[in-house]
């Protein structure tokens, strides 16, 4: 038996590493570390603590980690105790007012994700979500059962949505020449942050949103300052109700939500609303083996959803059944993919 290689022992030590890392980060940032460090760069220690409300002890522990995971720099005073300031990658993305900002997603990961994945032995073993053992949750209906059950879980729902909908925005938007259509639906578009996405990219395009009227009542809040009359909102359940007319319809992570079942539900009902040369956009992560990411969001999905994540070719069998072809696909290496398919 040969000794195991230091790089193997290191990798492995580093996968189990990986939930501490994740929950030191979701932590700092429900205790709003980096908004605090953001507005007053070069605190200390018991600084920090003080504004948190926490103790000492815990909080250098805590500030230690995150300087250890490349998020916070400390820089070491001659007598005195190191002082903290955010490194560029949280300045990026863990202020709650960066541009950028992921804190609405990683909030949800800690509240949701985080419950659910604790039942992940159990989700393999049933090959189904566990809302019910995580959050008490009994319905079919994740949406009003789960994350719309009450105000305070569909804002930070809603803001986990659009802080991934921002950051990964353009890179989605831009993935095709989309100048050949006039009017987008955006099936599932939540605040509407990708519709805005849309517009700015493509300066012919209007685009609908359509989501449940409790998500359209209070897409108003996350409306940027300069709001682009090109983007207008419908409420209604793409499963009952007409489906506004369009040139395109975009679905942004709303087939991984769902099962074969309702995906073909969903892309008959498209299709009937399509003309030829009219085009389902699809955004989302595909499984191509390429990164983790994409394998992990769909153990995310099985634990969550009733759905899954799914390959190009599953996607592409599923768009041929209903009259789509000419199918193209843009890996954007940046969280989302892009596949637009048109009807025959
Ligand atoms: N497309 C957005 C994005 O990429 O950020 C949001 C994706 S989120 C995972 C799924 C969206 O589908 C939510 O906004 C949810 O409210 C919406 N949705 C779920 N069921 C729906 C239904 N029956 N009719 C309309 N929208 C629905």
């Amino acid at each position: 038996n040969s000794e195991p290689k230091k790089e193997d022992l290191q990798r492995i030590i580093d996968l189990m590493d990986g939930f501490r890392a994740s929950k030191a980060l979701f932590t700092a940032s429900k205790m709003c570390v980096f908004d605090l460090l953001q507005s007053r760069p070069g605190l200390d220690a018991a600084q920090v603590a003080q504004e948190i409300k926490a103790s000492v002890k815990g909080t250098e522990c805590l500030l230690e980690a995150c300087a250890s995971l490349g998020l916070l720099k400390s820089k070491e005073r001659t007598c005195q105790k190191p002082a903290y300031e955010n490194a560029d990658l949280a300045t990026c993305f863990l202020p709650t007012d960066a541009p950028f900002s992921l804190r609405g997603y990683i909030q949800h990961c800690n509240e949701s994700v985080w419950p659910l994945f604790s039942h992940l032995e159990s989700a393999v073993r049933e090959g189904a979500n566990q809302r019910e053992k995580a959050f008490g949750k009994t319905s079919k209906d994740m949406f009003q059962d789960t994350f719309y059950d009450s105000q305070e879980v569909k804002l930070r729902f809603m803001n986990a949505m659009h802080s991934i909908a921002k950051a990964t925005g353009k890179s989605v938007a831009t993935a095709f020449d989309l100048s050949s259509f006039k009017t987008a639906c955006d099936l599932g578009g939540c605040t509407g942050a990708l519709a805005y996405e849309f517009t700015k990219a493509h300066p012919g395009l209007s685009v609908t949103v359509f989501d449940l009227p409790t998500v359209v009542e209070m897409s108003e809040q996350f409306h940027p300052l300069r709001a682009d009359n090109r983007v207008s909102f419908v409420a209604g359940d793409f499963f009952k109700d007409e489906l506004p007319k369009a040139d395109l319809y975009i679905l942004a992570r709303v087939l991984h939500d769902w099962s074969d079942e309702n995906v073909q539900i969903l892309l008959s009902k498209i299709a009937d609303a399509c003309t030829p040369g009219s085009a389902v956009f699809i955004a989302e992560t595909m499984l191509d083996g390429q990164t983790p990411h994409s394998a992990l969001q769909s153990l995310n999905m099985l634990a969550q959803t009733e759905g899954t994540e799914r390959t190009e070719s599953q996607y592409t069998d599923l768009l041929s059944k209903h009259g789509f072809g000419d199918m193209r696909v843009v890996h954007t290496m940046n969280f989302l993919d892009a596949l637009i398919a048109i009807k025959m």
